[in-house]
């Protein structure tokens, strides 16, 4: 930039908002209700007690509107193959999430608790952008083996095209902080999930050049 386009930017107050990695150019990472969002054990929602302005029903679960319009056409899309898919969970408040965190670790103790389920403020669900989905048999319901049934294997080829990415992919805990979910379906839009396929970047974190988060801090 030369000096007198420097100048001017400045005149006008433009100054170019930070940008975390080349990725995430023009994406805000930070901000609950970006449905570029990244939450993980080393991001909390921000804010904590996030609850999405608009919730749209699907199927008894509920996710934000643009998530819930692209799951509707993954799952009718799926149907029309033969694969039958049914949502199991859906958006979670942050009271719903401390519920659920709370009786495992009555149960089990913190650091089992911390294995399965999100801290309440930590959880992707609580962002409305997050569905976990099951085969309409129940077969390998939140079980790994869920990659290899037919609504495993239809979300993982076609989630991209509707804007969905498999966000804890199988390898990747160190990074994501999570074991293999091939049920967990998250909204990041079709530009990103797209470039992700194209790029063979499986971890959002990595896609976005941001730190590791195995764990909480
Ligand atoms: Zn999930």
């Amino acid at each position: 930039m030369t000096g007198a386009v420097a100048g001017l930017v400045l005149s006008l107050g433009m100054i170019a908002p930070p940008v975390t990695a080349v990725a995430s150019a023009g994406y805000d990472l930070d901000t609950a209700s970006s449905l570029q969002v990244v939450v993980n054990k080393h991001r909390q929602l921000n804010p904590t007690g996030y609850v999405p302005g608009s919730l749209v029903a699907v199927q008894g679960e509920r996710l934000r509107a643009q998530a819930a319009d692209a799951y509707k056409q993954f799952a009718r899309a799926a149907k029309s193959a033969g694969v039958n898919i049914l949502p199991i969970s859906g958006y979670r408040s942050f009271s719903q999430q401390a519920s659920l965190y709370d009786s495992y670790v009555r149960q089990y103790g913190q650091a089992t608790a911390d294995t399965l389920a999100a801290r309440p403020g930590y959880s992707e669900h609580q962002t409305g952008l997050a569905m976990d989905i099951g085969n309409a048999s129940g077969t390998c319901a939140l079980q790994a083996c869920f990659a290899n049934t037919p609504a495993g294997k239809w979300a993982a080829t076609h989630g991209w095209e509707y804007g969905f990415i498999i966000r804890y992919p199988t390898g990747a805990e160190g990074t994501t902080g999570y074991t293999y979910e091939p049920w967990h379906m998250r909204y990041v839009g079709r530009a990103v999930a797209q470039d992700m396929k194209d790029t063979g970047i499986a971890a959002l974190e990595d896609y976005f050049g941001l730190e590791k988060a195995p764990d909480y801090l």
